[in-house]
């Protein structure tokens, strides 16, 4: 089943759109079944099931952070991902770049994006990212990538449309004025319900479980 969902997702995703396999309680097995059937992109939300994962899996494919990271938990994660999805602050964008300096290594990261303005969820306000983007270009071990949005949760992935929109505009605001070291490459929106309202809107990087792995048991 998982073989033929990846496929038939590859399938349909418009080209220069990279498919990220949001992989949380999924088992090593079902996620080499994905990366057998072409998955190139593995999302993890925690740092410890990821540890878990990559130790059997490996470099044969890419690991991005799609969780929220907790600063104490930065060590190990610059040690696994090759991108951290969800930096949303100047603390958290300095402690990986601590990190990462003391491995001699620059971690690409996007910026999460709160576009539905809620008090509970991660991500920066849409007005402060221009802002935070510009203080975080300053660090030498770190490489902003782009911008990346979960958007509130809604059954109808029309709802979620206005909020990939207003993802976009700064997407597309960050680009027009060129920060030194800021690259606006990846815009990482919509899931299993929503990643085709997400395209339309512009997204290039979708983050799908569900209509991979099937709905999960926790
Ligand atoms: C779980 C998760 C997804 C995928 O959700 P599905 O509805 O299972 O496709 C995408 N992004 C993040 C950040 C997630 O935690």
């Amino acid at each position: 089943m998982i073989k033929e969902n990846l496929k038939r997702i590859l399938n349909e995703l418009p080209p220069g759109v990279k498919l990220v396999g949001a992989a949380k309680t999924r088992t090593p097995e079902e996620i080499m079944e994905a990366v057998e059937a072409g998955l190139e992109i593995v999302g993890e939300n925690y740092v410890q099931e990821a540890e878990k994962v990559f130790s059997q899996i490996g470099n044969r494919v890419e690991w991005h952070m799609i969780g929220h990271l907790q600063r104490n938990k930065a060590k190990k994660a610059v040690k696994i991902f090759d991108m951290i999805q969800t930096v949303d602050s100047l603390r958290l964008a300095k402690e990986i770049d601590k990190q990462c300096k003391k491995i001699d290594r620059v971690m690409p990261i996007l910026i999460e994006i709160n576009s539905g303005k809620e008090e509970q969820k991660a991500g920066v306000m849409p007005e402060d990212a221009i802002p935070l983007i510009e203080e975080i270009s300053a660090l030498s071990n770190i490489k902003v990538m782009g911008l990346m949005t979960m958007g509130p949760f809604t059954g109808n992935p029309e709802n979620a449309r206005p909020y990939f929109q207003k993802t976009r505009e700064i997407f597309e605001e960050l680009k027009s004025r060129n920060i030194p070291n800021v690259e606006m490459r990846y815009l990482s929106m919509g899931m299993s319900n929503s990643y085709k309202v997400a395209i339309e809107e512009g997204a290039n990087m979708v983050r799908i479980g569900t209509k991979i792995f099937g709905e999960r048991t926790y």
